[in-house]
């Protein structure tokens, strides 16, 4: 067999700073690696991997599927699609349609697509701006990493399309609107930014001066969506009604999906948005199944246990370690450690990886979790007890 570290350096563009691990298989929160070592994983692959590895419900119904049917395009009405778009809606409470995509960047496409055609025709003048906030993140296609308010993710592919600007903070969007203002996208906990959750009456105040003015507020819940915060979404915990709001990374479990949802059904006609894969048979059968399964763990309580486990073990070894950290930040299961300074911070991540347990960084100086939903207690006690040995042998 190649070595894997130079067929990848040989093929695969550089755009990560990767770690040559290979992994093979995994169970709940637990991933093997080529030589059977285990590893507790806090990160479900970038908050991806909402059912754990290995899911065997989620896996057999994909497996089915996949005998089946994959693909039919669509030209053709896909039941599964009709259901997962049902069930998003059922469980969210919102009122709204799906479309269906492949990814977190292109369901914002498909976002910032509706708000403007919205800006066209409702109204008299033509309305295009759209306002984000500093340190967020929307993806990498060519609108979404615009729309991202971190200036040096724009270095070297402009020119970009206009009308995106930044707001330092909520308090300071409504002096940026002006009679060309369609929309402020927000994230409601940042995940890349930093664990950075939006004040909640900040928020709802914010929504109803945007509803007032007519301008639409558009949630990035791509990676705060599907029970990562303990609720479906995150705006039911902020309890407000968005225009849109955009999904992707846990919803599939690990197969690729993206959706964005609107209440504003009849501003999209046939020939104005579509793609290829997105809502296939394969992807909504995942979504499908995810969905299902993490509804009945938020209706057990199940889930609200495990966020409650999941923060007192955090916590303590916050305590422990506090000379490291200055907060402890985010709810749910988007969690995040602070860090005082941020040289440390890969070293904490690198000296995890060694005791074998995964951590991610976020923004400049944010330790990170994003575990599985389905995290068992036992794991987490294993984690968290490989990363207290990670950081004492800092
Ligand atoms: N929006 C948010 C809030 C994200 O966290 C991410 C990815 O981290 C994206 C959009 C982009 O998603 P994708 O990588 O699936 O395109």
């Amino acid at each position: 067999m190649s070595d894997i570290k130079q067929l990848d350096s040989e093929y695969v563009l550089p755009t990560y700073s990767r770690n040559y691990t290979e992994f093979t298989h995994g169970e709940n929160a637990t991933l093997f690696d080529i030589n059977n070592n285990d590893y507790i994983d806090f990160t479900s692959g970038i908050g991806v991997v909402s059912v754990g590895h290995g899911n065997k419900e989620l896996s057999s119904a994909i497996a089915k599927q996949a005998s089946e049917l994959i693909h039919t395009s669509n030209l053709y009405v896909i039941r599964s699609q009709a259901e997962t778009a049902e069930a998003i809606v059922k469980q969210s409470g919102f009122d709204m349609k799906c479309f269906f995509a492949n990814s977190g960047a292109e369901a914002n496409e498909g976002a910032i697509k509706i708000a403007r055609k919205y800006g066209e025709v409702a109204g008299e003048v033509k309305r295009y701006k759209i306002i984000t906030l500093d340190k967020s993140f929307h993806g990498r296609t060519i609108s979404a990493l615009k729309a991202t308010g971190q200036e040096a993710m724009h270095n070297y592919f402009g020119p970009f399309p206009d009308g995106f600007s930044y707001a330092n903070s909520l308090d300071d969007i409504e002096v940026m609107i002006d009679d060309h203002t369609v929309a402020v996208m927000i994230e409601l906990v940042q995940g890349e930014g930093g664990i950075e959750a939006l004040d909640k009456q900040k928020v709802k105040d914010l929504a109803q001066m945007l509803k007032s003015k007519d301008i639409l507020l558009m949630v990035d819940e791509v990676q705060t969506g599907i029970y990562r915060t303990g609720e479906m979404l995150a705006s039911n915990y902020y309890d407000i009604e968005p225009d849109i709001i955009t999904l992707a990374k846990g919803l599939g479990g690990g197969v690729p999906i993206g959706v964005v949802m609107t209440s504003h059904k009849d501003i999209l006609h046939a020939g104005d948005h579509g793609s290829t894969f997105g809502g296939n048979f394969l992807s909504t059968r995942a979504a499908l199944t995810v969905l299902n399964i993490l509804e009945k763990e938020k209706k057990s309580g199940e889930l609200e246990l495990t966020v409650t486990y999941f923060e007192l073990a955090l916590k303590k070894l916050y305590t422990k370690h506090k000379h490291l950290f200055d907060e402890m930040v985010g709810f749910g299961l988007m969690r995040g450690l602070r860090i005082k300074e941020d040289d440390v911070l890969s070293k904490i991540i690198t000296s995890a990886h060694a005791h074998k347990v995964l951590v991610l960084k976020a923004g400049r100086n944010t330790l990170r979790f994003l575990p599985p939903l389905t995290i068992k207690e036992s794991e987490i006690d294993e984690g968290f007890k490989r990363l207290d040995n990670a950081l004492s042998s800092l």
